[in-house]
């Protein structure tokens, strides 16, 4: 149960000198062929890590980030515009209500616009402003709360009155939990016949969502992404809490904001729709965007049109950068091109650098579970489903798989989808990630990719159990 310092160091692919500068660092004086337990080689891998995430603390972006945010005056600090995101189950009418409110509000006093999909829009009613992420549904949200973005103030929950609550209509209210974002109902389809009411409010209050003439705290508002009926209401509802909240920005200040959707156009190169946190983004200024930079060519709003400037919580088209990032990246107005370039090409090495450390650490938690257990083997699962029920189930009948030579241990486990967080753990865990009615993210799916993890959809828990098993015998190579 030992290996010695050559051995770690090949498994990690660094050289044998770091692993003993690290050990020396430690206290500890090493020669190249001595051996190490295993608690000493965890903590060689543990130090290795938290360097790397030590050098992120301290990069170039950061520094960058620092500067601009000493520069704002928070005494100047004005009300700004709400961020809504609006969730919910599956053709419940996310998408019906988003496009009925951007075409009944966005087009209407811009002339010669022609109103264009580019993640994000913003509409301008007798209360107020208020932006929307035009993404619908989980994916966009969790992505960017699993890069630490937060730019979702209020979350629209969307539940439709001849449906009422679904899965993904849980999952939506955990999601909006976990951040710590207010949920504003939208009971939707009440034109429908059997629209009821009543049963979406009891289903909503029995997952602690309780509306107001219940006692509650949440807003609920019957609508009608087909006649319209309720939208009005809606907006005001959502001005309401804004104000309750006291939402604020500088604007007069060096933009900062996060990127909302990317892509790359054949004609225009890459484009990004960010959208400002704080401060106001102004063409032609130099921007730090993730591990891309760029002086901004055109900037441009969600009617097609070029606009000089966008404050704080709109939304706007971005040209001229170096490369496509990332939604979620945080972007960042800095004072020259050598100090953005600098700082990105910083990133970009980074990401590679915690890439590449996440694969020794699988590497080595691999190596480690062989070595100590006599070869009993053991195979890491991350279970990811729509019910709690079913995480239960999964989890005991995936590890009841368990024999004298195989241990299934189910490394985590829980209700929703399949995240960037569940990605990484299963990476450093070298874990199979099981989603049972449940899918990857996107960024999950990217992690998943560049990790080269093993994923697997199932949606009846004998066929998950029965899968698992051959796996396992697979792993053993003995026929059953
Ligand atoms: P999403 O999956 O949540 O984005 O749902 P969609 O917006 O795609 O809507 C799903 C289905 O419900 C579509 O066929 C819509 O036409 C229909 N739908 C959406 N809103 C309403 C509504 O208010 N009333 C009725 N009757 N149907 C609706």
């Amino acid at each position: 149960e030992h290996i010695t310092v050559a051995d770690l160091a090949k498994e990690l692919s660094i050289k044998a000198s770091d692993v003993i500068k690290v050990l020396m660092n430690m206290g500890m004086m090493v020669t190249i062929n001595q051996p190490l337990d295993q608690d000493t080689a965890i903590l060689v891998v543990e130090e290795l890590g938290h360097k790397a995430e030590e050098a992120v603390i301290q990069s170039k972006a950061e520094k960058l980030k620092e500067e601009t945010e000493k520069e704002i005056d928070s005494s100047e600090a004005e009300t700004r515009p709400p961020v809504v995101t609006v969730m919910g189950h599956v053709d419940h009418g996310k998408t019906s209500l988003l496009d009925y409110i951007r075409k009944t509000k966005v087009t209407g006093d811009e002339a010669g616009g022609i109103t264009q999909h580019i993640g994000a829009y913003h509409v301008k009613t007798p209360k107020g402003v208020i932006s929307f992420i035009d993404t619908p549904g989980h994916a966009a949200f969790t992505a960017m709360r699993a890069r630490g973005a937060q730019v979702t103030d209020l979350v629209i929950l969307v539940v439709a009155a001849n449906d009422s609550v679904m899965p993904q209509t849980k999952e939506a209210i955990d999601h909006a939990k976990a951040a710590g974002v207010p949920i504003i109902v939208a009971i939707n389809k009440i034109d429908l016949p059997e629209a009821n009411v009543d049963k979406v409010k009891q289903d909503l209050a029995a997952h602690e969502v309780v509306p107001e003439d219940w006692g509650g705290d949440t807003q609920f508002i019957e609508v009608s992404a087909h006649t319209g009926q309720g939208i009005e209401d809606l907006l005001e509802a959502i001005s309401l809490q804004a104000e309750v909240m006291e939402l604020t920005a500088v604007k007069n200040t060096a933009a900062t904001g996060i990127v909302v959707e990317s892509s790359l156009d054949k004609g225009r190169g890459p484009v990004a729709t960010v959208l400002v946190k704080s401060g106001t983004l102004k063409k032609g200024d130099m921007i730090l965007c993730g591990e891309e930079y760029g002086r901004i060519r055109s900037l441009i709003d969600e009617n097609g049109q070029n606009i000089k400037s966008a404050g704080p919580s709109i939304p706007a088209v971005v040209l001229g950068l170096s490369g496509v990032p990332t939604a979620g990246d945080e972007f960042l107005v800095v004072k020259n091109k050598k100090e953005a370039r600098e700082a990105a090409q910083e990133n970009r090495e980074q990401e590679r650098e915690t890439r590449l450390k996440r694969q020794q650490a699988a590497k080595l938690e691999n190596l480690m579970s062989q070595m100590g257990q006599e070869e009993r083997i053991t195979v890491n699962i991350v279970v990811k489903a729509d019910v709690q029920g079913s995480v239960e189930a999964l989890k005991d009948s995936l590890e009841k798989i368990s024999n004298e030579e195989v241990e299934v241990k189910v490394i985590s486990s829980g209700v929703g989808g399949i995240n960037n967080a569940d990605a990484q753990l299963a990476a450093a865990s070298n874990a199979i990630i099981i989603g049972f009615n449940v899918r990857a993210d996107k960024v999950a799916r990217e992690t998943i990719k560049e990790s080269d993890l093993d994923l697997h959809y199932f949606s009846i828990i004998y066929e998950a159990i029965d899968q698992v098993k051959a796996a396992v015998t697979g792993v053993l190579g003995t026929e059953t």
